[in-house]
């Protein structure tokens, strides 16, 4: 079985793991509350999608 070489430095570890980070998803802002969304989704602050109320939230006295 091949074995390395030499011992991985931090450096080079650490480099590499650069990469290797979650990014945010990408949000826009829901026209109707203005709360960040995800695109193509129904508003989960406000059950809002394209204009109109399309799930019922918990109604509000
Ligand atoms: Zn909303």
């Amino acid at each position: 079985m091949a074995v390395p070489f030499r011992r991985t430095s931090k450096t080079a570890k650490r480099k590499r793991r650069s990469h290797l980070k979650l990014d945010l998803p990408g949000m826009v802002k829901c026209p109707n509350c203005g709360e960040a969304t995800k695109p193509h989704h129904v508003c989960s602050e406000c059950g809002y999608y394209k204009g109109k109320e399309v799930v019922a939230l918990e109604v509000a006295e």
